[in-house]
């Protein structure tokens, strides 16, 4: 039986005080808190295993290396990708991306086209119009309506024998919306497009299975699902990272080198040039571990509880406005006040112990259609509780009198 009081107490940060009051963690969307279990697996690398990877024929070096190995099964297995070398260890869903996009520059013609959507994080937009740029192939844009939900009527007539390329998120930041990626995959899929999806909002409360999803490539950040930062994953099939060129040169992604010519490494390491993030990478793989002891469908139907009650008692509040409201959501609300701006909600909160996001959430398109400088976004994780949820509606009642 979940019981978020026992949950919490594997967060030690969720003790701490904030301008003298308990801390209130809403800002999960950004990044999530790390639990001891995954703190453990830190300080017992660095104590006991740390030594750098693949190389080493000492004990330490073999040790680290199964570790970072069982890491990368763990990934495997959890995102059930047919291959651990289609696992590639990368910094982030950004290097990630740009990985890809880098790829592509060598495959785009000057009439091809790629297809992102509007309820994009800009790590998902920037390397894209970069890649266009390089190549002269054009960059289409899935628009949005009112609820924050992508147009798929629209997408459909994007859609042509010429795109090569369709990246989505599959839980938008911002908005919490969750797209159709099913149908999207299967739609690009129809033309030959390869589909890019950006996991790093869905992984926190969605178990992915990429093979039945068909997905080409699936990205994600293991500082998003209670993991550390400066580590995350590339999944790609393999028939695509064997075709895509290496992205960065270095150790480890080579098999000889030689001044007249260098062959590089088989999967996964050809994408792994240099000294990786070993510690961060066998957290990762605790913090997989740690959310699957949890439960995904436990973290859901509590995540789904909290929406509906911050919502319910959010939309109480006269003046505010809530943005992002699809039924098919995750537990981020994103709003405004009338009159008031975010940025001066946020630091009341803040004062009050309260940790929200303001601002354009790395997604400004979304807060150009809505005409608004940014909004105030609240994201709930499975260690949060409705008194939390209470607290925050009393410092947002507090704002708005102190504001208005
Ligand atoms: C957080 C986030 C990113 C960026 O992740 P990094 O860890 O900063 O590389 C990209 N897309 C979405 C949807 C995100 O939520």
């Amino acid at each position: 039986m979940f019981k978020v009081e026992d949950i919490r107490k594997d967060f030690p940060i969720l003790s701490r005080k904030v301008n003298g009051k308990p801390l209130v963690y809403f800002d999960n969307a950004a990044t999530s808190q790390t639990p001891q279990q995954v703190i453990d697996v830190i300080v017992d690398y660095y104590s006991n295993y740390n030594a750098n990877i693949h190389r080493g024929v000492h004990t330490l070096s073999q040790e680290a290396t199964d570790l970072y190995e069982q890491a990368r099964q763990k990934i495997q297995s959890h995102f059930n990708a047919k291959f651990s070398h289609e696992i590639i260890f990368t910094s982030g869903t950004t290097h990630s991306i740009n990985l890809v996009a880098n790829g592509f520059s060598s495959l785009l013609k000057k009439e091809d086209n790629i297809i992102v959507s509007a309820l994009e994080h800009h790590s998902n937009i920037v390397p894209w119009q970069m890649l266009c740029e390089r190549t002269g192939a054009t960059l289409k844009v899935i628009p949005m309506n009112e609820d924050g939900e992508l147009i798929m009527s629209e997408f459909d007539k994007l859609l042509t024998e010429k795109t090569k390329l369709v990246f989505v998120n599959h839980v938008s930041n911002a908005l919490g919306t969750i797209n159709p990626i099913e149908y999207i995959i299967e739609e690009a899929h129809n033309v030959g497009a390869a589909v890019l999806i950006d996991g790093a909002q869905s992984s926190p409360h969605i178990k992915p299975d990429v093979q039945k999803l068909d997905a080409d490539f699936y990205v994600t950040s293991a500082h998003k699902i209670c993991g550390p930062t400066g580590v995350g994953m590339l999944y790609g099939k393999e028939k695509w990272l064997k075709k895509l060129p290496p992205y960065q040169g270095g150790g480890e992604m080579i098999a000889e080198v030689t001044f007249e010519k260098t062959t590089y490494a088989d999967l996964p390491h050809k994408f792994e040039a240099g000294t990786p993030n070993i510690c961060g990478g066998i957290a990762f793989g605790a913090a997989i571990d740690y959310m699957n002891s949890v439960g995904f469908d436990t973290i859901a139907s509590y995540e789904n509880e909290l929406l509906d009650y911050g919502t319910k008692k959010l939309l109480e509040i006269e003046g505010l406005k809530i943005y992002g409201t699809s039924k098919n959501k995750t537990s981020v609300i994103s709003f405004n006040i009338e009159g008031i701006h975010p940025y001066d909600i946020g630091s009341i909160l803040d004062k009050l112990g309260i940790a929200v996001r303001t601002g354009h959430h790395c997604a400004q398109p979304i807060m150009d259609y809505f005409k608004i400088p940014g909004t105030v976004r609240a994201s709930f994780s499975f260690y949060n509780t409705k008194q939390e949820i209470d607290t925050l509606i009393e410092g947002v009642k507090k704002a708005k009198m102190m504001l208005s």
